[in-house]
């Protein structure tokens, strides 16, 4: 039983995932997700960044403070000010740890940072000793380690060691490894750096070339005892190696790889479904793990097989990664704590105001329709998380029609603050684009639509329409859900659901 080795599964959904673009997350989102990957069972979670802004700062400082069970960790660059202020929003976790960062390879020393090899060894080593006087879990990542010329590499993680540091992370920083290259490349430096025993060995794989996993998974053959990745995968660019697809690799073939992972499988698709409703980064059907067909056996053959006997062609077993067995049907006589087992088998965690709101939601629905599954839940939830606290702009009635070969026409009435504002347009292609000029005129908000999508949450023609909706202004993206049955008002909810973020960050700043 002890000759398993434990993999440190470090999760980065809140940092390098919040990087992808149009993925940005507010407080309250952040928190929401922290205390899923608590229970998902992450030993490590980067919150964040502190010294990229106030809000991620914020972000890093509540997490810390509130959220037990995982070591909490904040990144900073290799200078005191980075340092410092990292240390300032972690204090108050009861695990934290500093992540430092400095690049390392030939291109990066030579047009970004301009310095020598020298002064890069100094730098590394004066910011992990910094780090080392606040607390004594630190890592230390040579940026695009991978490029890095051999040698230098393993005289920069001998040095960080020996200043201090606890775990030296090797990151791909650009997606340029492929898995040879990294199981080597890990047993190069665990071979050649004499105080490597010190320090547990790091991996962080971007899939620019899709190699993320496998790469990882070479990675820990070679000796790596920590894989940094994300919840679906997301991240800068390609994304990151997928928390699901290693975590479930390693535990399918622990025949082979001999390793385990304090990951609480079960939470993996609630979780999944968790981060794809606060990114609105939908998951593709056929996506290992957690994609919609990831057990689906259509092939008669297959099919038939799987009757028989399972494991014929199923290597896994979907309520194992948290698949609900069936999915199960509320109604109108449902009561609150019904919902509340339903939210937290799907994956959310909800205050007991949140619960309130979508409860009322619910009650609602059970009047249009008769049997409510476990998507219109997930539609009626997310409503909620993307709504904002203070609803600036909301709908109070409109009229849209629609017709073949002639204007649209809209009439629409907001209410802001206690003042009605009613205004009627018969412009644009169509009532979509009418309701647009609408909105933009009754707010004096210029908005572009970035992108659109309408889906039936559920089976059914009374299905509800869940619109989602992103919107730039003024060089910013920002996002909106809305749900009805009526899809017309799905979107126009989606609509204000944006805009009202719009002016939440005009009131912030
Ligand atoms: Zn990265």
């Amino acid at each position: 039983m002890s000759d398993q080795r434990h993999i440190v599964i470090f999760d980065t959904t809140l940092r390098d995932g919040e990087q992808s673009p149009g993925a940005s997350m507010n407080l309250r989102e952040k928190i929401e997700i922290a205390e899923a990957l608590a229970e998902l069972g992450v030993d490590v979670m980067e919150a964040g960044f502190p010294i990229a802004s106030e809000g991620d700062f914020e972000a890093v400082r509540e997490i810390a403070n509130t959220v037990r069970g995982t070591t909490i960790c904040g990144l900073a660059r290799c200078n005191d000010h980075d340092i410092d202020r990292a240390w300032e929003a972690l204090q108050g976790a009861a695990s934290p740890r500093i992540h430092v960062f400095l690049a390392t390879s030939a291109i990066h020393r030579e047009f970004k940072l301009k310095m020598s090899r020298a002064e890069i060894v100094q730098r590394a080593v004066d910011g992990v000793r910094r780090a080392v006087g606040y607390c004594d879990n630190i890592e230390f990542s040579p940026e695009d380690a991978v490029r890095t010329e051999q040698d230098f590499l393993c005289e920069v993680v001998e040095a960080a060691i020996a200043a201090g540091a606890t775990t030296v992370n090797i990151p791909d920083t650009v997606g340029y490894a492929t898995p040879a290259h990294m199981g080597q490349t890990i047993a190069m430096v665990k071979n050649r750096v004499p105080n490597i025993d010190q320090a547990v060995i790091s991996i962080h794989c971007h899939n620019d070339l899709g190699l993320a996993v496998a790469n990882s998974l070479s990675a820990v053959e070679a000796g790596a005892g920590q894989i940094e990745c994300t919840i679906n995968g997301i991240g800068e660019r390609a994304g990151n190696c997928s928390l699901e697809e290693v975590v479930m690799a390693l535990r399918t073939r622990n025949d082979y790889y001999q390793c385990d992972t304090e990951i609480n499988a079960r939470r993996l698709v609630p979780t999944s479904r968790l981060v794809s409703s606060v990114t609105g980064m939908q998951v593709q059907r056929n996506k290992a793990i957690v994609g919609r067909n990831a057990f689906a056996h259509e092939a008669g053959i297959h099919q038939d097989g799987m009757l028989k006997e399972r494991t014929t062609y199923e290597i896994m077993r979907p309520e194992d990664v948290g698949f609900a067995k069936t999915d199960l049907v509320l109604g109108k006589h449902s009561g609150r704590a019904a919902l509340a087992d339903r939210a937290r088998t799907l994956g959310f965690r909800l205050t007991a105001e949140q619960l309130q709101r979508v409860f009322f939601d619910f009650k609602e629905l059970a009047d249009k329709k008769k049997e409510i599954y476990d998507g219109d839940v997930v539609a009626l939830i997310e409503q909620q998380l993307h709504g904002t606290a203070d609803e600036h702009w909301k709908l109070v009635t409109y009229e849209i029609l629609s017709r073949h070969d002639g204007q649209p026409r809209v009439r629409m009435t907001l209410r802001n603050g206690g003042g009605d504002a009613t205004l009627e347009v018969t412009e644009g292609d169509g009532p979509i684009d009418a309701a647009f000029v609408a909105i933009e005129q009754i707010t004096g908000l210029s908005l572009v639509c970035k992108d659109y999508q309408v889906r039936s949450a559920t089976i059914g023609r009374d299905a509800q329409g869940e619109a989602s909706m992103e919107i730039e202004h003024e060089g910013r993206s920002y996002r909106g859900v809305g749900v009805s049955t009526d899809t017309i008002e799905a979107t126009l909810k989606a609509l204000l659901g944006a805009v009202n973020r719009i002016v939440d960050e005009q009131h912030a700043a």
